[in-house]
């Protein structure tokens, strides 16, 4: 746990791009994005997988991710969204700490912007951070 790269961005240790935040529930800005506006959903709490959840956290985490669903649309308006986790590294989890991503998707290539795994404009993740806290409001 004390090595968990999401333990760390709850407890501000790793910066991170916030768009929502509660007791039980963390949402930031996927830094490994190709789609504006793809934001992980996190439990608080380090519980691994979705299999460790309580109640409490789970209903928590499925609320957090309609709302942040939602003010991506509006902020947005993308073609579709994917929600998906991932359980298992055979399942593709590469992080594990209970986490959702809203991935939102475009027609065509779809992309405003791509920019290099894990060395994102932080300016860019800002502003469309922005963009989806001002539709939660
Ligand atoms: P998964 O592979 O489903 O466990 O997802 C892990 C996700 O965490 C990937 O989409 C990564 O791009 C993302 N990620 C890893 N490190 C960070 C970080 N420091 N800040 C934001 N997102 C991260
Ligand atoms: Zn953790």
């Amino acid at each position: 746990m004390s090595n968990c790269v999401f333990c760390k961005i709850v407890a501000g240790q790793i910066p991170s791009t916030r768009v929502y935040e509660d007791d039980l529930v963390l949402a930031f800005m996927d830094i490994g994005q190709v789609n504006p506006g793809h934001v992980l959903v996190a439990a608080k709490p380090h519980v691994e997988n979705v299999y460790a959840l309580d109640d409490a956290q789970a209903a928590a985490v499925a609320l957090a991710c309609t709302r942040v669903a939602r003010a991506i649309r509006a902020a947005f308006a993308p073609a579709g969204l994917s929600v998906y986790q991932a359980n298992g590294a055979p399942a593709g989890q590469t992080v594990f700490h209970y986490h959702v991503h809203l991935v939102p998707r475009h027609d065509g290539d779809g992309m405003a912007f791509t920019w290099p795994v894990n060395n994102p404009p932080r300016a860019q993740l800002e502003a469309h951070a922005a963009k989806i806290r001002a539709a939660l409001a």
